[in-house]
């Protein structure tokens, strides 16, 4: 694609790459065919094509936002699919990224907006006030009915409606410290504790400490990690997220010199995406740019670690018909798609994938609090898909992918890592059965 940026405008290093990116679309428009968004809505703005022109005319010439291109950049899901399907390697991800800082940097949104916003980038980050909201929610769902019936709180129904009833108390485990592996050591890992994961399931990363300890891995929660800061950053916001990735990069730095790392460990795909771009975002920062990195290339799906471990025969087989749901953070934006499955089946569990595994379930980070409609829309699509394998249980690897589809579906959604630790010897997940039967029905 031609553009037309002055030497001056070249001159910001973010407007560069930028350019870089999109003089290697050749509007084609593949990416179309693969674009929730596209397949929903059939409207070419609401595709990548379209939103590439979009952000090329708003850089190009320099002006601030509009509602416009605010309505179609909001309505992209960051799924990335555009860039698995893309022929010529756009990174549409890092366009994306710079057009949501600039509407942050140019915009006003109505008042409601952003009050939403400043609301989830306040709370959804940190565990102690997102476990407090999640208590307040009950005193707000009598009035989900009425809150839906107005465009400008539906977002507030829809995170009234997501928020669980029930919330697990904190894990001990999460508390900084190291996590002794048994018999011969395989290796030494931190794991992320994460924020919004920490407080809805925090069972995820118990059973992947207790897994990995059993493999011989010694597994240290390195004192000062937090949010990986992929919610803020996906809102514009990128002093926050950058200040999320360099907090946690002084974390994992202190662990690094302080005896090593093999990996850096992490439970929930979303934030494996963010944090494998840690350089990327870095990369302007001479104190930090080396230093993110060594953590980037360090950071490790917990599936990606553990296919590479030369596994034991699991201690069972069960036999267990599994739909195993890509997150679009692990296929798209990291390309991890054999893996997971391949363990699964390893470990004696039956592997099936529903069609369209492309399109994402609408989670997408706060797409489901801040695109209430379409995200319901694709839930809707995944879900039918999915039961339509005959599986009895989801598997997959992101919290938001997991609240989202269970939300919805009839039967258990829960992270592969709880499958693979049972084949391994560890207990049962709540709600699955061995050879294809729920046993709470
Ligand atoms: S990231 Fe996803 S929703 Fe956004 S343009 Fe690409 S395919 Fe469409
Ligand atoms: S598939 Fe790639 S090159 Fe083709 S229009 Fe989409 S982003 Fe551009």
């Amino acid at each position: 694609m031609q553009t037309n940026f002055s030497a001056a405008q070249l001159a910001d290093p973010h407007v560069a790459e930028s350019e870089k990116i999109l003089r290697k679309c050749v509007h084609c428009g593949f990416c179309t065919a693969t674009c929730p968004t596209y397949v929903t809505l059939g409207n070419e703005l609401d595709s990548p094509r379209g939103r590439i022109y979009l952000i090329k005319d708003m850089l190009e010439n320099g002006r601030p936002a509009d509602k416009e291109i605010v309505t179609h950049i909001d309505r992209c899901l960051s799924c990335l699919a555009c860039m698995t399907t893309c022929p010529s390697g756009v990174n549409y991800m890092h366009l994306v990224d710079h057009a949501r800082a600039h509407i942050q940097e140019t915009y006003k949104r109505p008042l409601l907006d952003r009050l939403t916003r400043a609301m989830l980038a306040a709370v959804l980050p940190y565990p102690r006030r997102f476990r407090a909201a999640l208590k307040l929610a009950g005193l707000g769902r009598p009035f989900i009915g009425l809150f839906e019936k107005l465009p400008a709180l539906k977002p507030v129904a829809a995170m009234l409606k997501l928020a669980p009833s029930a919330i697990p108390s904190a894990s001990p485990m999460a508390k900084p410290g190291t996590h002794a592996g048994q018999g011969a050591k395989r290796g030494r890992v931190a794991i992320l504790t994460g924020c919004a994961q920490s407080v809805l399931d925090p069972a995820i990363n118990d059973t992947t400490i207790s897994l990995l300890t059993r493999l011989g891995v010694e597994v240290m929660v390195p004192e000062g990690e937090g949010c990986c800061g992929a919610l803020v950053h996906h809102m514009g916001r990128e002093a926050a997220a950058l200040a999320s990735a360099r907090q946690n990069v002084d974390a994992w730095t202190r662990a690094i010199d302080q005896g090593g790392l093999d990996a850096i460990i992490i439970t929930a795909s979303g934030c494996g995406t963010t944090i494998k771009d840690y350089g990327f975002m870095l990369r302007l920062d001479p104190a930090y740019a080396e230093k993110a990195a060594h953590v980037s290339a360090l950071a490790k799906d917990v599936t990606e670690y553990l296919a590479a471990l030369d596994l034991p025969e699991p201690a069972r087989k069960p036999g267990t018909i599994v739909a195993y749901h890509s997150a679009c953070s692990m296929q798209h934006g990291q390309k991890i798609t054999r893996q997971p499955k391949e363990l699964l089946a390893k470990a004696g569990f039956v592997v099936r994938e529903p069609r369209e595994g492309h399109l994402c379930c609408g989670s997408a980070g706060t797409y489901n609090i801040l695109q209430p409609d379409i995200s319901a829309k694709l839930r809707d699509r995944k879900v039918k898909n999915i039961e339509a394998t005959g599986a009895s249980v989801v598997a997959t690897g992101n919290i938001g992918c997991i609240t989202q589809i269970a939300s919805a579906a009839r039967l258990p959604v829960v992270h592969t890592i709880k499958l693979l630790d049972w084949a391994y010897g560890g207990p049962k997940p709540e709600g699955v059965s061995e050879r294809g039967l729920v046993a709470a029905e």
